[in-house]
């Protein structure tokens, strides 16, 4: 009796502890019955121990991997050795809904799971212990962090302002749409516009309106364009579009369409009401560039005679593209 007391006292505080822990702890027979079913499992789930026990678990949670599963359950009894799985090759095994606060943008809680043999006294294992951990925030985080990483990888092709391709990208295209032309020798054109007297704009409305007229344009490009086209803001208030299966006359089409769309436009900036014209060269490559850049040349050579021609207009670069 003296040395059974203290016994039978730990016992208490470790059945105390168990319930309590912040981890969930249910034991199954290996016909899947619920053995045990701590406070965690309790509160998440709002179902009581008392009415848990000796259920089969899927017939209260249907939802609940079936064959998989038993197939880790059956793995852990027949090696007697403990299996986990991570949040990341499956998020969860009980469907809880997430109620920590600092992690309320998730809708469920991930989980960890253990599963650990119980063996009786004859040493055959006759049940398992499925421990189960809430590691919602640090999936989480792990998420915030794809995400974010995402979002930087898409900045770093995109401009800030305009939202279209930056130079680098958009040039890579060009130069990756030149070699496809080398290879299948289909019909594609370039195109480079650049802004009429830009720098009025600038003077007389300030350099804000000025960004404003600039993004007014990639808007009017990108409503224009198919889904196969590609913009890029090149420079300041100079832009250039990629229009692949496209020869020089149905570019002029698009080109004409944006080119009066932005004749047409008002842009309501908070100084002032601002028109303004856009100029516009093509070039269809043909043979004749050895390279993307030459091709860029000959759109940007027509670009410069739509301007000499009195600007507000487009015009196809005289290259043979035949
Ligand atoms: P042109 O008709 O010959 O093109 O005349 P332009 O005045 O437009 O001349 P140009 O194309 O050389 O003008 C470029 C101007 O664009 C100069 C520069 O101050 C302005 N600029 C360049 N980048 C930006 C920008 O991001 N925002 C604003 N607001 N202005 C810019
Ligand atoms: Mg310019
Ligand atoms: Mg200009």
């Amino acid at each position: 009796m003296a040395f059974k007391e203290p016994q039978v006292d730990s016992f208490h505080w470790l059945v105390d502890m168990l319930e309590s822990v912040e981890v969930g702890l249910v034991v199954l027979d290996l016909d899947f019955r619920v053995q045990a079913w701590n406070g965690f499992m309790e509160n998440h789930s709002g179902i009581t121990a008392s009415r848990i026990r000796d259920k089969v678990i899927f017939d209260v949670f249907p939802d609940i991997p079936q064959a998989w599963l038993a197939r880790k359950v059956d793995a852990v009894a027949l090696l007697n050795t403990r299996a986990f799985t991570s949040w990341e090759q499956r998020p969860y095994l009980f469907k809880f809904r997430n109620t920590r606060p600092i992690t309320g943008t998730e809708e469920f809680m991930f989980q960890n799971l253990t599963i650990s043999p119980l063996s009786g006294p004859s040493g055959q294992v006759e049940k398992v212990c499925l421990m189960v951990y809430d590691v919602t925030d640090i999936a989480s985080s792990k998420r915030a962090l794809e995400r974010a990483n995402e979002q930087l990888a898409k900045l770093s092709m995109t401009d800030r302002l305009t939202g279209l391709l930056n130079r680098g990208t958009w040039e890579n295209l060009v130069d990756a749409e030149y070699e496809r032309y080398r290879r299948y020798g289909q019909a594609t054109s370039l195109v480079m516009f650049d802004i009429d007297h830009f720098k009025k704009v600038n003077d007389t409305h300030g350099h804000l309106a000025g960004d404003e007229v600039i993004k007014h344009t990639a808007t009017v490009t990108k409503n224009n364009l198919r889904q196969s086209d590609t913009a890029g803001r090149y420079g300041g208030e100079e832009f250039g579009i990629i229009l692949p299966e496209t020869d020089a006359e149905g570019a002029r089409i698009i080109c004409e369409r944006i080119r009066e769309s932005i004749a047409q436009s008002v842009v309501e900036t908070t100084v002032a009401p601002i028109e303004y014209t856009i100029s516009m060269g093509i070039a269809q490559l043909s043979d004749g560039p050895e390279n993307y850049m030459q091709w860029m040349q000959q759109a940007d050579k027509a670009l410069y005679a739509a301007k000499e021609g009195g600007r507000n207009r487009v015009v196809i670069s005289n290259h043979d593209p035949s």
